[in-house]
């Protein structure tokens, strides 16, 4: 260890020399300016974000048929899916993007497994980051809250209690094709639940599929946010959505 200690501190003078002698301005970069926008104050949504669903109305959602939205419209500011309704979908499509929701599974507990307070948001229709009341109620890892359905087990369980209000924020990148419809690059996923790190930057191996293995198939640059009617009264609130 003595030996390697003055060579060392040798190295150390030259480099403190080197970087005396650089003009510091040469690796200042001034342009681009990066746009002044109102960051998140008190769970309002960014400046620049589109909001889909601002307390009152669902007019930025629509039916899969592209009907009108028949889920219900609570007292408190929120939405609940409306068993037997189907699934509804943004009227907006999107692809890669930044995306804050909040969701409550009910606070009585009724089912179990994936029977108890499953919905699920699908990005560009078809990747599904799972919602399910996953408090003490046992099912598949790659299928419970925060899952990247059948795909990703989360890092951890964040869940809170059935009843209580719990958030995502996600960062996904949308996957890229050829011109000739093979895969360019996967699609990935970054997801906080209730502000803790549960998917780090995973890759999807395809579409969310119930059975079977997974596989991308081409799709357009930009596709609907989707929510999942799975016949359980699952809320919603404070959702809102940045392109990237
Ligand atoms: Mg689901």
């Amino acid at each position: 260890m003595k030996k390697i200690l003055p060579g060392l501190a040798l190295l150390a003078f030259t480099n403190a020399c080197g970087q005396e002698t650089a003009d510091p301005k040469e690796t200042e970069v001034w342009t681009p300016v990066p746009e002044q926008i109102t960051p998140v104050v008190n769970n309002h949504p960014p400046s620049d974000a589109v909001v889909l669903f601002n307390g009152k109305d669902l007019s930025a959602w629509e039916t899969e048929k592209k009907g009108p939205v028949k889920w219900t419209i609570d007292k408190e500011g929120s939405f609940t899916v409306k068993k037997g309704e189907g699934n509804i979908q943004t009227r907006q499509g999107f692809g890669s993007c930044q995306l804050h929701i909040e969701w409550r599974t009910p606070a009585k507990i009724e089912g179990e497994g994936q029977g108890r307070g499953n919905s699920g948001i699908f990005f560009m229709e078809l990747y599904e980051l799972q919602i399910l009341d996953s408090y003490n109620n046992t099912t598949y890892s790659n299928g419970q809250a925060g899952s990247l359905y059948k795909q990703h087990i989360p890092l951890v369980n964040a869940s809170l209690k059935p009843g209580e209000w719990q958030s995502y924020d996600v960062v996904f990148t949308a996957p890229q094709f050829n011109a000739d419809g093979s895969l360019k690059s996967p699609a990935r996923f970054t997801v906080f639940h209730n502000g803790v790190l549960i998917q780090n930057n995973v890759e999807l191996k395809g579409g969310t599929v119930y059975r079977g293995q997974p596989s991308y198939k081409s799709h357009a640059d930009k596709a609907p946010i989707v929510l999942q009617d799975h016949g359980n009264p699952v809320s919603f609130r404070n959702i809102w959505i940045r392109e990237l």
